[in-house]
Formats: structure tokens, C-alpha cells, sequence
């Protein structure tokens, strides 16, 4: 069905302050999704299948359901005028059966490349973007045969499923590629591999850009990510690169955006290496935890930008009026929440988890300072 006929019982768009916007999940960025659609007029409706998540605070329209739960689908559906969602992980199958019912944004296809690695990194192939070398592995033996020909270090990934360094295991000279497999496969007998060649990387750079349902885009500056055990730790916007690696990162994000007839955010994380070259690593067609500095420093910010293209409204503007610094607090360091207000320079942000567990996002502070001009 397209999107023209999904919507014939449906006000058209752009859809005024009181429409309703769905968001699959219920995490922090679903939160402050939420909170920028509010300061639009905008309804939020989250579904999310565990109760009293970050983005149900926020809003008094939540589903508490499973993801496959079609009677709870098909209510959320009809109760509002565009859904989207804010983690990939989201079974695609959900996505596609939202569709049938009313607009879903960005399109499920979209979805269904960035959920798989290699995917992913097969579409980047197509398009003209350059990753690291890449093979797709279905086992032990076939590992061992492309680390003969890719050589040490490397990087074996889960296809799907893997975030902050979950399904990845680094493989070294003498790592055994049977040990290897299980570890990257877990208990899951059907997990497929991407192997990858180890990028020797200056520094892991991301672009989030935003495209509206007309084709108008909006992004914002390449920003710089230190991460630590493989999830993110810092964020420096803007990133310490060159002018002309800044301006190939955010071709390479219009670019990849274009290609996806993406209509929401995407975010492109890359690597830059010492002699400049750019390499995608990874997509994410929502907001992104590289993108929380934007709130504070921007104009509009990544959930605005994502809100006003969903709801089918011009984009704002994303130039930065400061430069940035986003932290992220993880596990009990959110317990210091006084400390940081203390700081009177920079901003807190916490997403009402209860449970503090090691490595988990509970929270960010956004320290802002005078824009240095490019
Ligand atoms: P990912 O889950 O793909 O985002 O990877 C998490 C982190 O692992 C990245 O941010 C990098 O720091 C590191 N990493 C992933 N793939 C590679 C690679 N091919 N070469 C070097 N480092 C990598």
C-alpha cells in the first residue's frame, strides 16, 4: 500500500499541533523525542513492551505490549497519525505491519538494511561509500578462511542484533577461529558473521543528518566520539578534523540518506584514518546518542529535526550556535547528579531509569561553549 492510500482516512499532512506521533520503543530517545514533539503541540503515543520506560514518563499515551501483539498494534495504529521508531532492533515484521495501517516513517526497507550489518555495508558498497573491507561468514571454517586471506587484526560482528560491542569479537594472530565464532554467536545457533578488516583509525567520527518527505535536508556538523568498553563515553562537537574530511563525512551522510529515500534522521558513524580517509562503520535511522548535544547547542535539535520531518514540516536549522561537549552518564555515575548541577556551565539530562546497571545510560550532561568559527 503507499503512503497516499494508508492515509486516506487520516488528516494529511503536515499534520497540525494535536496530531499524535507513535514511537516504537520507549528508551531515552524516545523521551526526548517526545519532549520536542510536545514543544511543537504534538500528542506522543509510545509503545514499548516494558512498563514504566524513560519515554512513558513523559507522555500519558503509552501501550505496554509485545512487539508482536497484533490487537495492541493494530489499536496503536489507529490511534495515531504517523509512527516511527527510535532503536533498530524493533523486529522488522512489527514495522511492515504498522504500514498496512497507517504512515510509517522512515519506511520499514530502510529498517531492513540498517538492521543487518551486512546489509548495510553492501548498500554502502552500491552506492559509492567506502567501509572496510568486509566478508560475509556463515561459520568456523569460513572465518578461518577469509582471516588467512584478511590477515590480523579483525573484527568479526553479528549481523544483526549487536550494539555497543554485544556479538563483536577482535581477532588476533593466534585467535582460534572455532572460540571466536561462539563467542560472536552466543546461544544463538542461526547468528551469521560479518568479518572485517581492523581500521587503524585517528579518530570515530558520526554525522546525523535529517531528510523531510520532500527532500529537504538538514545536518549537522561531524562530531568527534571516544568510546570506552565500546560504548559511548564522549562526544566533541565539532569534531578535530580538517575541513576537508568534515565536508566529505556530511557528503557521505546526504548521500546515504538520498539513497534510503530516508524520510527521519540518519546517523553515519565513520572512521577517519591518519591519511584522511573516511569509512562508514555504521547506520541508524533515528536519533542517536551523538546527537544529544544538539539539545543544547543547536537551534533545532537531532528529536526536533525528527519530529518536524515525520510530521511533514520544513526543517530547522541545524547549525550550532556553541561548540559542545556531551558526557555521558553511565551506570551509577548518574548518582552524582548534585555534582553535576553544581557545575552551573554545563546542562544535565537524566532519563528516569530506576535500575543503575554497569555501562547503562541513565543519563548526559552537555557542556556548551563560545562557537569556534571552522
Ligand atoms: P560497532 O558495534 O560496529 O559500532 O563497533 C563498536 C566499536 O568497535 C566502534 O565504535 C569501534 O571503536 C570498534 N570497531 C568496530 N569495527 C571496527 C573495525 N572494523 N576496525 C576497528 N575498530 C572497529
Amino acid at each position: 500500500m503507499s503512503e497516499t492510500e494508508a492515509m486516506t482516512a487520516k488528516p494529511k499532512e503536515p499534520f497540525a499541533p494535536g496530531a499524535t506521533l507513535g514511537i516504537l520503543g520507549g528508551g531515552q530517545l524516545g523521551r526526548m523525542t517526545a519532549q520536542a514533539a510536545a514543544a511543537l503541540g504534538y500528542r506522543t503515543h509510545i509503545y514499548c513492551p516494558e512498563p514504566d520506560c524513560p519515554a512513558a514518563q513523559v507522555t500519558p499515551l503509552v501501550t505496554t505490549a509485545a512487539y508482536d501483539d497484533d490487537a495492541a498494534l493494530a489499536a496503536f495504529a489507529g490511534a495515531v497519525d504517523v509512527a516511527t521508531f527510535e532503536f533498530e532492533n524493533i523486529p522488522l515484521e512489527t514495522v511492515e505491519a504498522l504500514t498496512r495501517e497507517t504512515l510509517v516513517r522512515p519506511r520499514p526497507e530502510v529498517l531492513a538494511i540498517c538492521q543487518d550489518r551486512l546489509r548495510e555495508k553492501d548498500f554502502c558498497g552500491e552506492h559509492g561509500v567506502a567501509t572496510a573491507r568486509y566478508a560475509a561468514v556463515d561459520g568456523p571454517d569460513a572465518l578461518a578462511r577469509y582471516l588467512r586471506d584478511f590477515g590480523t587484526p579483525a573484527v568479526l560482528k553479528t549481523t544483526r542484533l549487536g550494539y555497543d560491542g554485544k556479538g563483536q569479537v577482535r581477532l588476533e594472530a593466534d585467535s582460534d577461529p572455532a572460540a571466536a565464532w561462539a563467542a560472536m554467536a552466543g546461544n544463538n545457533p542461526d547468528a551469521r558473521g560479518i568479518l572485517e578488516a581492523f581500521v587503524d583509525f585517528k579518530l570515530e567520527v558520526s554525522v546525523i543528518v535529517a531528510r523531510g518527505a520532500d527532500g529537504e535536508m538538514a545536518d549537522y556538523v561531524p562530531v568527534e566520539n571516544q568510546h570506552e568498553n565500546h560504548i559511548l563515553r564522549t562526544t566533541i562537537a565539532p569534531a578535530r578534523i580538517v575541513r576537508d574530511v568534515a565536508v566529505r563525512a556530511e557528503a557521505t551522510a546526504r548521500r546515504l540518506a538520498e539513497a534510503l529515500d530516508l524520510v527521519g534522521l540518519l546517523a553515519v558513524e565513520m572512521f577517519v584514518t591518519e591519511a584522511g580517509e573516511v569509512l562508514v562503520n555504521e547506520l541508524a535511522p533515528r536519533p542517536h546518542n551523538s546527537g544529544h548535544w544538539t539539545l543544547d547547542a543547536c537551534v533545532t535539535s537531532q528529536f526536533e529535526q525528527l519530529v518536524r520531518a515525520v510530521m511533514g514540516l520544513p526543517l530547522g536549522a541545524s547549525e550550532r550556535h556553541s561548540d559542545a561537549v556531551m558526557r555521558n552518564l553511565l551506570g551509577d555515575e548518574a548518582e552524582g547528579w548534585r555534582g553535576e548541577l553544581a557545575d552551573r556551565h554545563q546542562k544535565l539530562h537524566l532519563y528516569g531509569k530506576a535500575e543503575a546497571r554497569p555501562g547503562r545510560k541513565m543519563g548526559h550532561v552537555t557542556r556548551v561553549v563560545p562557537k569556534v568559527e571552522d
